[in-house]
């Protein structure tokens, strides 16, 4: 199936280029957005992540900064001139979002939650879909559904691991899942191997299977001082590493299923 493209500012999803989505887990400061932005855009992403509103396990532990944090993403998506993304986890989050952000994205604890994919899809916002931890991939498509039902097509699916009995990994990357999303409703489908590993030291070589399978994007933490971050450190890159990172993925060789799709067009 052909994967059709979505627009969003400047970063094109299901195009030719592989779109990479790259900043902190969560917008703790503006310096820290600021420089990861700076970082990541040199070695270039194409859009800025930041989470607002952070869906913890723990109540004890950071909510993100909310309204400050969507204020800060702006800032830095204008001075950089990129599109940003942040998790929304509430329907009564999405008005206030969208007039700072140029993307939701719909996170894994949310997949099942149809009144928000509902509303966000009557936003027309352009969206992006993690899969749930315990979903299949078909009730992730079903949850993609609900947004493209209410018309709005502007959809992009996130694998981000499944829980299983593996636990040297926080969660395990679903390969099979890039390829059969793809080739079923023709969304793109990007990789976010960070929330799937848990740990740094494998975001390179899953990114690089990610590639392989045929994904049409990375989406990627980062941030200036891993060790002092508020939330996911642990599997974030710092920006020295980041720049090593990109250089892996820039030479990484194209997918033959992505290749062959796009040649047919
Ligand atoms: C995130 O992207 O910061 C996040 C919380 O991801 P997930 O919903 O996949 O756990
Ligand atoms: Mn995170």
């Amino acid at each position: 199936m052909l994967v059709r493209e979505i627009r969003v500012g400047n970063a094109i999803f299901g195009g030719p280029e592989i779109v990479m989505i790259a900043g902190p887990c969560s917008v703790e400061n503006e310096k820290m957005v600021m420089s990861t932005a700076e970082t990541v855009i040199r070695c270039g992403a194409k859009m800025l992540r930041g989470g607002s509103w952070k869906p913890r396990t723990s109540p004890y532990s950071f909510q993100g900064l909310g309204v400050e944090a969507l204020k800060i993403l702006r800032k830095a998506g204008n001075e950089f001139s990129i599109p940003v993304v942040t998790e929304v986890m509430s329907a009564e989050q999405i008005g206030i979002a969208s007039e700072y952000v140029d993307m939701l994205q719909v996170g894994a604890r949310n997949m099942h939650n149809f009144t928000l994919l509902s509303e966000i899809g009557r936003s027309g916002m352009p969206v992006l879909l993690k899969r749930g931890f315990m979903a299949t991939v078909e009730e992730w498509l079903l949850a993609a559904e609900y947004i493209l039902k209410e018309g709005n097509e502007s959809v992009v699916l996130c694998e981000r691991g499944i829980r299983t009995f593996e636990t040297w990994t926080r969660s395990t990357l679903d390969i099979s899942a890039v390829p059969l999303a793809r080739n079923s409703l023709g969304l793109p489908v990007i990789v976010d191997p960070c929330h799937a590993a848990g740990r740094r030291d494998l975001i390179l070589p899953l990114s690089l299977a990610a590639l392989g399978a045929g994904a049409d994007g990375l989406m990627i933490e980062v941030h200036p001082d891993p060790d002092k971050a508020l939330s996911d450190g642990g599997q974030s890159l710092s920006l020295e590493e980041f720049e090593k990172y990109s250089k892996h993925i820039g030479a990484a060789p194209h997918s033959p299923c992505r290749l062959k799709e796009k040649n047919r067009r």
